[in-house]
């Protein structure tokens, strides 16, 4: 346009010229201007190029440092098994590092936190996770830091170590995201746990344990250790063990033990040890040189076991392996080994050896009734009395239970030796005080005596004739002494044949009930017998009860007749019911039936057999076997009791039952004994006593059988004294079935 313009003033002439010149100058100014524009234009240019590179330079050096630091911290993270995790509580997303090294999964396999990891927590640690997690989102804590154990995907368990930390809030508090790390911890847990183990039986073991190093400077002991010595940790750890200053007894030992560890790194043995309070015991003990892998010597460790109780029990099982415990006699192995010795000295000196066996009577009825401690208080005293009656004797020994041994050697004449037995029955029967009652107990005692070589040639016979010797003075009643002689072998010999002969009759059926006829008074009806044992011996005839009756309890025979006659005696009573001769059946029975405790099924199977009515059948049983095992027998009889049978103390006076012991028995009948009958017509105290025993009976409310009447007088004077029945050889013998039948039915016609 403007050059349009200058062709226009052209044509125009001069007058335009000015014009011209001042376009021109305008123009000159508008080409520095632009020319100014353009250099300012390229400076600032070249300016900002400047500085762009700069600034692209140090971008570069920050993004390389960036780099670096990155490289760095992912060396740490790998160098120190971190793993790095990120969550959003809001979407429950997570991102960890490390995800395969500690879970063996893949990161995708572990995206949410309550989907994919909580199923792999253990269920133990839940709450311990929970509850550091839920204290610090509530701000109690600045960051948290728990143990737990996921489960790898392999399927064992991994130890982690967890510290996490809130990261971002919301403007109530609410945690939004979470930032921590993750650490598998197994192998130091193991450790842990194996060191925890080492040091609890370390602590805990029962073997004194302790660690010294090479130079005997004490490390280390264990609990053991301070209870065996008596030394604190405190006051043995840091202690050397100086060799030269050990006592005496010890120092020797030690020195020795001292060079078989310097020489072979080992040693094992029984020493003995110092306790703090300077006495030394016996003790088991094992040390070990312990290495390290260059083999220098770093620890010694010692082992040792205290064999002050071990040693003990041995002594005590040795004292118990010739003493007898309850007496502190000799027991029966160390008299046999006593008396073998002195058989074999009176062999070579051609001495005499006397032995006594000394057995204690009804023993076993004292030990029932007053019970096993009062016994064996009994026992020691009677053990006591002999030791100081005979200082001189060999050996006093106990032979078990209740009976003694006595072992005399040297030469003793026959009276000598009479008056020794005799003294010791007479020490024996002092009255012995016991705890029961404050009462005094006489206790008397059967004595056999047998001489070697006189009587035996060896101990086994010796023995057995002694034994033999005691058992026939107990026979003869007891508190007596019997030398052995043949007659007594004979005797043995016999009773041995009798036992052998009662089992065959037991078996053959040679055995019958008898009955002998009660008679009521004072209306003279009889209402009541008692069967009585009787044998048909195939060679000796018909032998009564009291010639096989003690034997066969000393043979356990009693209970087999006993349930013999009851069943007869049952069937016979039953018979005399159709009859129409009720007849209250009186039988037998003996302690040994209580004991076996088949009593009662007994009775009520035989009742129920037989059909006689329980009112009908009485038992017997005597006072002294009444006063044996008290508790049991009242608990039986009070069930037969209970079954309607009648219960009759048998043989009454003859015991020593209290009128206490009486009232709690539930018997309805006492049978005063024929030894107070007999007489009763010439002894005032025997009248007495039976007048006594009529009057307590009928005070308890029982009725009273005398037994063994014999005579008219002897019948009115229990008449006169209201004695209930009478049983005895004036009414009648004790008769078979058949002819007491004829005995009533006489009676009866008789009127
Ligand atoms: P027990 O029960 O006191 O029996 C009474 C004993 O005195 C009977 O002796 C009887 O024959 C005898 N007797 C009866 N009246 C007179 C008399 O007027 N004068 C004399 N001197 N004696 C008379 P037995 O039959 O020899 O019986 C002795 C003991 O044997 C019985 O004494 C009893 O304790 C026991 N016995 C008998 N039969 C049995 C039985 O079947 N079982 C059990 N366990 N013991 C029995
Ligand atoms: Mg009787
Ligand atoms: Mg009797």
């Amino acid at each position: 346009m403007q050059l349009t313009l200058m062709g226009k003033n052209m044509q125009h002439g001069s007058d335009n010229s000015e014009a011209l010149r001042q376009l021109s100058t305008e123009l000159t100014k508008e080409i520095a201007y632009r020319q100014a524009a353009e250099q300012q234009l390229l400076s600032a240019q070249a300016a900002l190029e400047l500085c762009a590179s700069e600034r692209t330079l140090e971008l570069e050096d920050a993004l390389q440092a960036l780099q670096k630091s990155q490289e760095r911290l992912e060396l740490a993270l790998d160098a120190s098994q971190l793993s790095l995790w990120d969550w959003n509580l809001v979407s429950d997303e997570i991102h960890h590092t490390r995800t395969e090294a500690i879970f063996g999964l893949k990161d995708h396999q572990v995206r949410g936190v309550l989907t994919d990891l909580r199923p792999l927590l253990h269920p133990d640690d839940l709450h311990v996770l929970r509850t550091a997690m839920i204290e610090h989102m509530k701000q109690h804590t600045d960051a948290y830091i728990v143990e737990y154990r996921i489960k790898h995907a392999d399927g064992h368990w991994v130890w982690i170590e967890d510290r996490g930390r809130a990261m971002e809030r919301d403007a109530n508090g609410r945690v939004l995201r979470m930032l921590g790390t993750r650490r598998d911890i197994s192998k130091r847990k193991q450790g842990d746990e194996e060191l925890r183990l080492a040091s609890s039986v370390f602590d805990a073991g029962s073997e004194s344990i302790v660690i010294l190093d090479p130079y005997y400077t004490v490390l280390a002991v264990n609990q053991a250790f301070t209870t065996v010595t008596g030394f604190s940790r405190d006051e043995a750890v840091g202690h050397t063990i100086d060799f030269t200053r050990l006592p005496e007894a010890l120092g020797a030992q030690y020195q020795h033990v001292r060079a078989s560890i310097e020489r072979d790194g080992s040693w094992q043995g029984e020493t003995l040890g110092l306790r703090k309070n300077g006495k030394v015991y016996p003790q088991n003990l094992r040390i070990h040189v312990v290495c390290n892998k260059k083999g220098a010597r770093t620890h010694i460790v010692g082992f040792f076991t205290d064999l002050t109780v071990r040693r003990q029990a041995e002594e005590r099982l040795n004292y118990l392996t010739q003493y007898d415990d309850l007496t502190g006699l000799a027991n029966r192995a160390l008299f046999h080994k006593r008396l073998q010795q002195a058989v074999e000295h009176a062999r070579q000196s051609g001495d005499r050896v006397v032995l006594m066996h000394v057995d204690l009577d009804r023993f076993k009825i004292l030990n029932d009734s007053l019970g096993v401690e009062v016994a064996d208080e009994i026992l020691h005293t009677m053990s006591q009395r002999l030791m100081q009656l005979l200082p001189a004797a060999n050996t006093v020994a106990r032979l078990g239970g209740d009976e003694f041994a006595i072992i005399l050697d040297g030469a003793l004449s026959r009276s000598e030796l009479s008056d020794l037995a005799a003294s010791v029955l007479a020490c024996i029967r002092v009255p012995v005080a016991v705890a029961v009652g404050g009462n005094k107990l006489v206790i008397s005692a059967s004595l056999g005596v047998s001489i070697l070589p006189a009587n035996a040639q060896d101990p086994v016979a010796l023995i057995s004739q002694a034994n033999l010797a005691m058992q026939h003075a107990k026979h003869l009643g007891g508190d007596n002494v019997q030398f052995y002689t043949n007659q007594i072998q004979t005797f043995t010999l016999e009773r041995l044949e009798l036992e052998q002969a009662l089992r065959r009759a037991i078996e053959e059926g040679q055995l019958e009930a008898y009955y002998q006829p009660k008679l009521t008074l004072p209306d003279g009806v009889v209402r009541s017998a008692e069967a009585l044992v009787r044998w048909n011996h195939p060679q000796r005839g018909l032998l009564a009860s009291g010639q096989f009756i003690e034997l066969a309890e000393e043979a356990g025979l009693v209970t087999a007749i006993s349930e013999q006659v009851l069943e007869q005696a049952c069937q016979q009573a039953y018979i005399w019911l159709q009859q129409g001769m009720p007849i209250r059946m009186a039988v037998n029975v003996s302690v040994s039936h209580v004991r076996q405790g088949n009593l009662v099924p007994l009775v009520k199977s035989v009742l129920a057999r037989t059909g006689l009515p329980a009112h009908l059948l009485e038992l017997e049983l005597t006072e002294s076997q009444m006063l044996e095992n008290t508790q049991d027998t009242i608990a039986i009889f009070k069930e037969l009791r209970a079954l309607g049978v009648f219960l009759a103390i048998d043989d009454f006076g003859t015991g020593y039952s209290s009128l206490s012991y009486l009232k709690r028995f539930p018997a309805t009948c006492l049978k005063i004994d024929q030894s107070f009958i007999r007489d009763v017509m010439h002894n005032d105290e025997d009248a007495a006593i039976t007048k006594a025993i009529i009057a307590m009976a009928h005070s308890l409310n029982l009725l009273v059988v005398a037994e063994g009447v014999e005579t008219q007088a002897q019948m009115d004077f229990l008449k006169a004294h209201s004695c209930n029945e009478i049983q005895g050889y004036l009414i009648s013998k004790p008769i078979s079935a058949q002819a007491l039948t004829e005995f009533m039915l006489e009676r009866q016609s008789a009127g």
